[in-house]
C-alpha cells in the first residue's frame, strides 16, 4: 500500500468539520492528500445517515471507487459506521470501519507510514487540531452527540450522547483562527443550546459572551433546538457585537400532533413566540429552518398547519426533506403510511410557498446598504455573503481594489429567490 488518501464528505457541517480533523490526523501519521480519488491508496467516506438518499449515495460511491481503481482501499466512518445492518450489507467492500470517536486511535485501525508513538495522546477527537479548508471562514465544534432522541433521527445512536468541550479549549481555537485572520467563525454542535462546560458549568450564552469579546469578526452558531433556546440567549443576541443576524432554527412541522410524534417537545405556538422574540432583538433577522414532510400519520390537515406556519414565519430558506425511515429510530417502527407521491407533492407545494416568501423578503432589501464578506472572484464579478448569511453577487467599483476574505459595504440592487445582487461601495 502507498500512502495517498482522499476524503469524500457527505452531509452536515459537523461532518465537514470532522473531515478536517480526520485529514489532520492522517497527515500526522505520514499520509498525503490527493484530490484524484482514483489515484488514492485509501478512499475515506465520511457518511451521513439522516436520509435514505444519503445512504444510497454511499453504495454507488463504493462501487465507483472499486471500478476506477481496484487497488484503492475503502474506509468508512460517520453516521453509517455504527450500523450493523450496513456492515452486513457492504462489509465485504469496505476495508476499514471506524466511528468518528475512534479518530484518536486511528493508527490502530489503519496502517500508517509514521510511527504512532510520534502522536500526542488525546482523549477526545475534538482535541485534534483541524486542517481548515478555508482561510476566511471556519467551523468550530463545541461538542458532539445528542441527547434529544427526536423520533426520526439517527444522530444520538450514531454519535452517542452529548459531550462538550471545555470553554478554554474552544476559546483557544477561536483565538488562533482570529490571529490567522479568519473573518467568520461558526460554532457548531447538534444542539448548541445545551452546551455546558464540563469543568466550570458555563452555559451556551456564557460561552458566546466570551467568544464575542475576542475581536471584530462574524460569529454564528448552529444548530439550535427550539425547546432549549432561552430568553437569556435571545437577550444576549440583541447586545452582541459580532453575531451576524442569521438564525437557523429547525421547526420540522407546523402540526402539534406531528411534533409530538417527532418527540420535539415544543408546540408550533412556542416556535412562533420564539421567532417573535428573536425579531424583537434582530428585526432584520434572516431565519432559516428544516421541515420534514410525509412523517408517519401526517394528514392533509397536519400539512396545512405546516404550510400556514411557513407563510406566517417569513423564512429566508427552508430545507425540505421527505420522510424516510431510519433503521433503529422510534419513527421507523411507525407505519410509513404517507404515499411517496403525496410526500413529493407536499415538498413541491411547500417549496413554492417558500419561494414566494423568500423572493419578497429579498426584494425588500433592494436599495439597502449591507456588509458583505468577499469569498470568490470569477472574472470581473465577486461572490460573497451578507451579514445575514445571504448569498450575493457583487459588481466592483471601477478603480477600487478588493481583497478576498475581507469585508466591505455594498448596496443591494436586485433580488432572486435565494440570492441577491449588489454594487460594492
Ligand atoms: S436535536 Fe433531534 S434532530 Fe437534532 S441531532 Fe438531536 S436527535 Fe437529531
Amino acid at each position: 500500500m502507498g500512502w495517498l488518501y482522499h476524503i469524500t464528505t457527505i452531509g452536515c457541517a459537523m461532518n465537514i468539520s470532522d473531515s478536517q480533523r480526520l485529514a489532520s490526523r492522517l497527515n500526522e501519521l505520514g499520509w498525503s492528500a490527493t484530490n484524484q480519488r482514483s489515484q488514492a491508496d485509501l478512499a475515506i467516506l465520511v457518511t451521513c445517515g439522516v436520509r435514505q438518499s444519503a445512504e444510497d449515495r454511499i453504495y454507488g460511491l463504493i462501487k465507483r471507487i472499486k471500478q476506477d481503481n481496484p487497488q484503492t482501499a475503502v474506509a468508512l466512518t460517520g453516521c453509517l459506521s455504527y450500523r450493523p445492518d450496513i456492515q452486513a450489507k457492504i462489509g465485504q467492500q469496505v476495508d476499514y470501519w471506524f466511528t468518528i470517536n475512534q479518530l484518536t486511535e486511528l493508527e490502530q485501525i489503519i496502517p500508517s507510514p509514521q510511527p504512532a508513538s510520534s502522536l500526542t495522546h488525546l482523549h477526545d477527537y475534538l482535541q485534534i487540531k483541524p486542517l481548515y479548508t478555508s482561510k476566511i471562514s471556519a467551523l468550530v465544534p463545541i461538542g458532539n452527540g445528542c441527547d434529544n432522541f427526536c423520533s426520526y433521527c439517527v444522530v444520538p445512536y450514531a454519535r452517542g450522547r452529548e459531550k462538550y468541550r471545555p470553554a478554554d479549549e474552544i476559546i483557544a481555537e477561536v483565538q488562533n483562527l482570529l490571529a490567522a485572520d479568519s473573518q467568520e467563525i461558526t460554532i457548531i454542535a447538534q444542539n448548541v443550546n445545551s452546551y455546558r462546560d464540563p469543568v466550570s458549568g458555563l452555559n451556551f450564552t456564557g460561552l458566546l459572551e466570551q467568544l464575542d469579546s475576542l475581536g471584530n469578526y462574524w460569529l454564528r452558531f448552529a444548530t439550535s433546538h427550539p425547546k432549549d433556546m432561552s430568553d437569556e440567549l435571545i437577550a444576549f443576541m440583541g447586545r452582541s457585537r459580532n453575531l451576524i443576524h442569521h438564525l437557523h432554527l429547525p421547526v420540522q412541522s407546523g402540526s402539534d400532533r406531528i411534533l409530538q410524534l417527532m418527540n420535539r417537545r415544543y408546540t408550533s405556538d412556542h416556535y412562533r413566540q420564539l421567532i417573535a422574540a428573536v425579531r424583537q432583538v434582530w428585526p432584520d433577522v434572516s431565519l432559516t429552518t428544516d421541515i420534514i414532510v410525509g412523517f408517519p400519520g401526517e394528514t392533509d390537515t397536519d400539512f396545512q398547519a405546516t404550510a400556514k406556519l411557513v407563510t406566517a414565519s417569513g423564512f429566508d430558506q427552508v430545507y425540505i426533506a421527505q420522510f424516510s425511515p431510519r433503521p433503529g429510530t422510534a419513527a421507523a417502527k411507525l407505519p410509513d403510511d404517507v404515499p411517496t407521491a403525496t410526500k413529493k407533492q407536499r415538498a413541491i407545494d411547500l417549496d413554492q410557498l417558500v419561494k414566494a416568501g423568500t423572493l419578497s423578503n429579498r426584494q425588500a432589501q433592494i436599495g439597502q446598504t449591507v456588509e458583505v464578506l468577499l469569498e470568490e472572484q470569477r472574472g470581473h464579478k465577486y461572490f460573497g455573503r451578507t451579514n445575514r448569511n445571504q448569498q450575493i453577487l457583487l459588481i466592483p467599483q471601477t478603480g477600487n481594489n478588493y481583497v478576498l476574505g475581507q469585508r466591505y459595504l455594498a448596496q443591494v440592487t436586485a433580488a432572486r429567490n435565494f440570492s441577491l445582487a449588489g454594487q460594492l461601495l
